[in-house]
């Protein structure tokens, strides 16, 4: 079995000059250390309970950026400093919504406004609920039909896509786009259906956008379980929402992404990275507080094990990628015109679930050296080494035309708690949070070695 398995790795090995066998031992070192040693679980622990969440602008991120700042110099960072970035902020306020049928009694449904939504300033918003399934019959409305409605869109996420994220962008046109196209046609408000894997009725929110040539009406997440009832209810009958929120845009302010970094030998930089803001619900445990604990762990890791890191490897943990993703852009604006060379940057913001692959968006020739590397990511569950999408705050920095990947974990779980209540700590696993820091460690080593 051993030598079928070696056999591969020996013949891609030989074609770009690396010793294999080496590199696997270097790899079962650096998982030992992370899975025996790694202190990535009680790091969340502290972030999601002592911290909370952390929206931009928030108290809670203030506590965030000092916690993050005094963690990256426990974890040995020769330098941590913190980048300027100014942030959008969004506060939610008191916020409920009714609902009933024609001759019933208001009913309280559980909800979410919309980030970056208006609210109704306190007031009372009550009218008829149109439901529609999807934009097609959204189309075949008639603005009379529209006027003066609340807009329900329920659409469920696709739930025979494997890779739920696909199913997550498919849906996200829903939540991100809905209001203005009800603004249109006269509506008063809309309500979308959670972007949702569950089968439950947590809200969950979330950015969404106003098109500014149309009035900003209020944009509400409700439920799966309670967007199906209505939709059933409403082919027999007329139903109708009460809506109270107090949600809304302040001015921009001054914030911070936090940075530590680990100098290498040689000129050129390596990120890791997650993003320190969450949503005002829950405790940002797998978004992203996961990508956050396990970007500190690497940087951990190469100096408690002494691995000579070459390049600079550097934990960025951004501002602002929940309503804005102001952080990565300021990040981007900042390499543009430093000197420092970025050979590669890797983000996790997918949650710290087993990991299963890595998304790769660079050149195809830097594609298959890491392709190549894939039997010894095998070990540790890592199958899936493909052309992909990296992340949303190292994103900016392929028009730098630096190299970039994502940690992809798995993906069934993280969906059905992701912007909600239910993102907590308690639903992170310490063995499967670990191993994604791991590989991406292991990734890092490689690359910092290799890279061609
Ligand atoms: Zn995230």
């Amino acid at each position: 079995m051993k030598k079928l398995f070696f056999l591969p790795l020996v013949l891609s090995g030989f074609l770009f000059g690396q010793d294999y066998k080496s590199d696997s031992v270097a790899m079962r070192k650096i998982a030992d250390h992370i899975m025996t040693k790694g202190e990535g679980y009680n790091d969340l622990y502290q972030l999601t309970k002592q911290v909370g969440h952390r929206l931009s602008g928030s108290e809670g991120y203030s506590k965030a950026v000092k916690w993050a700042e005094a963690k990256l110099k426990e974890a040995g960072a020769d330098r941590v400093w913190l980048q300027p970035v100014k942030v959008p902020v969004w506060v939610r306020g008191e916020e409920s919504l009714q609902t009933k049928t024609g001759n019933g009694t208001w009913q309280s449904i559980p909800m979410l406004s919309l980030g970056n939504s208006e609210g109704t300033n306190g007031k009372v918003v009550e009218a008829e609920v149109i439901v529609v399934r999807d934009f097609d019959e959204f189309d075949k409305l008639t603005d009379a039909q529209i006027k003066g409605k609340i807009v329900l869109f329920n659409y469920p996420m696709k739930q025979e896509l494997i890779e739920t994220g696909e199913a997550y962008g498919d849906a996200g046109r829903y939540r991100y786009g809905t209001a203005s196209l009800v603004a249109k046609r006269g509506g008063r408000a809309v309500l979308v259906r959670s972007i949702s894997t569950a089968p439950d009725d947590v809200p969950h929110t979330g950015a969404m956008s106003y098109d500014a040539a149309y009035p900003k009406i209020p944009a509400v997440a409700i439920g799966p379980k309670t967007a199906d009832e209505l939709q059933r209810l409403s082919a027999k009958q007329k139903i109708y929402a009460k809506l109270v929120s107090n949600c809304g845009m302040r001015d921009d302010q001054d914030s911070f992404s936090v940075i530590g970094e680990i100098a290498g030998t040689e000129n050129g930089v390596i990120v890791v990275g997650g993003h320190l803001d969450s949503w005002d619900v829950g405790e940002g445990a797998q978004d992203d507080g996961a990508g956050v604990v396990q970007s500190i762990e690497v940087l951990r890791l190469f100096k408690q094990t002494g691995l000579k890191n070459k390049h600079t490897i550097r934990a960025v943990l951004f501002a602002n990628e929940e309503n804005g993703t102001r952080g990565g852009k300021a990040y981007a604006d900042y390499v543009a015109k430093s000197s420092e060379r970025h050979v590669f940057a890797i983000e996790s913001d997918t949650g710290g679930y087993s990991p299963r692959g890595f998304g790769l968006n660079m050149d195809d020739a830097k594609i298959k050296q890491v392709q190549s590397w894939q039997p010894l990511f095998v070990p540790y569950g890592v199958y899936r080494i493909e052309k992909g999408y990296a992340g949303a705050d190292i994103n900016p920095l392929q028009k730098l035309n630096v190299p970039l990947a994502g940690l992809q974990p798995d993906s069934q779980r993280y969906f059905d708690l992701h912007h909600s209540h239910s993102d907590v700590f308690e639903a992170v696993n310490r063995r499967e949070l670990l191993l994604g820091a791991t590989v991406m460690a292991q990734l890092i080593y490689l690359i910092d070695n290799y890279w061609k």
